[in-house]
């Protein structure tokens, strides 16, 4: 088990270990699980936490279910670091969790992983649902909140309880986080962005966020927050109404590349095309379309230098939830060049010639997401899944 770690951290001395806290409740469910700290360098998530659970103590609220609070790269946030040697939020896939049991020596994230995920399974064993999880996150550009999801009705319908921007679909563009590997057992998953990493504001985002997400989940009485409207309100400032964006675009950073943003880009900022986003090796970047730009990368680690999204139709997003409640998407398998596997009903494979005249949109609206594999094919995975056993 890796040790505990003590640092400053918002002018505070914390104490991190890998339960931050955990509160068992009257009843048996619901079960929220908040993670904080995957990413070292945003500690905002592990302040919040605490501050948290320490008020839950200090005014004895009564708690319905448990609540669990799990810190991520204890190493990494021990240097204020995102990652030592590997990004601890891109290696969620089952064989890379096989491997953490065939391999003797792991080295430090993957050790970390394993820590994390035999918790993560064990809450799932003994607890009861409906589980929520939530993963507090900070960003390297300013940025107002916002939440990211995997487009299922679920999550949508939890994440609908904030009144902030929220994103759909990201994992399309990454490879493995946390929250993608969960939602694939059925469960509720929210990613939530609090604001700059080294803004105060951020660890207070957060703190309102979980008051808001505990009372959601059914796990706290609103009447028992005594801040309850305080917290709604703010974090709502930045948004009277809930908009849902999608990604239409992504700049990846290659190995050895020189990637150096324009400086000043706030998330949210509306561009243009041709505009000048970035340099690129001493190259300009311009942006490929008319869109918004979204967490314009301001820091050296991580290889996702920009997306551009654009926001979803409230027309799209009623269709979409019909279709999926009519469970209609099985008409998506009698397409030429779509098959499926009688073992993983949840998978579509799809030839990528049909995939080029059949749009990606497609299997957007009926609540599935695309997967690139090796071997030629694409795959398309639903979204909206019952709750399977954790493995
Ligand atoms: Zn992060």
């Amino acid at each position: 088990m890796i040790k505990q770690i003590e640092i400053e951290s918002f002018n505070e001395k914390i104490i991190v270990k890998r339960i931050l806290g955990k509160v068992k409740g009257s009843k048996e469910s619901p079960t929220v699980i908040a993670i904080a700290g995957i990413h070292g360098n945003e500690r905002a998530g592990i302040n919040s936490l605490l501050t948290v659970f320490k008020t839950i103590e200090a005014e004895q609220i009564k708690i319905k279910g448990n609540f669990y609070g799990i810190s991520g790269n204890i190493n990494a946030i021990s240097e204020n670091i995102r990652f030592k040697n590997v990004d601890l939020n891109r290696v969620w896939t089952s064989e890379k969790i096989l491997k953490l049991y065939l391999e003797d020596d792991l080295e430090i994230e993957s050790q970390e992983q394993k820590e994390i995920y035999e918790i993560i399974k064990e809450i799932l064993q003994k607890e009861n649902g409906p589980f929520y999880f939530l993963d507090l996150h900070t960003t390297s550009s300013d940025t107002q909140p916002f939440i990211t999801i995997s487009d299922s009705l679920d999550n949508r319908t939890f994440s609908s309880n904030f009144s902030i921007p929220t994103i759909l679909g990201i994992e399309e563009y990454l490879d493995g986080p946390l929250l993608t590997y969960i939602n694939e057992y059925g469960y509720v998953a929210l990613g939530f962005e609090a604001g700059q990493h080294e803004k105060k504001d951020s660890v207070d985002n957060c703190v309102a966020f979980l008051w808001l997400a505990l009372v959601a989940a059914k796990c706290v009485k609103k009447k028992h927050v005594k801040k309850y409207s305080f917290y709604k309100n703010s974090l709502s400032l930045f948004n009277e109404q809930q908009d849902f964006y999608k990604i239409d675009y992504k700049y990846t950073i290659k190995p050895f590349e020189q990637f150096k943003m324009i400086d000043g880009y706030k998330n949210f900022q509306k561009v243009i095309k041709d505009e000048l986003l970035a340099f690129s090796n001493e190259c300009e970047v311009v942006s490929a379309l008319n869109g918004i730009i979204f967490m314009p990368l301001y820091q050296k680690k991580g290889d996702d230098g920009f997306f551009i999204i654009s926001k979803i139709s409230k027309f799209w997003l009623n269709i979409s939830r019909v279709l999926r409640k009519l469970h209609i998407h099985n008409i998506l398998k009698l397409l030429p060049g779509v098959s499926s596997e009688k073992k993983k009903p949840y998978l579509l494979i799809v030839n990528p010639k049909t995939a080029k005249y059949l749009a990606t949109e497609i299997f957007h609206l009926f609540g599935y997401r695309k997967k690139v594999v090796k071997n030629d094919k694409l795959y398309f995975i639903k979204r909206d899944r019952k709750v399977s056993k954790f493995i």
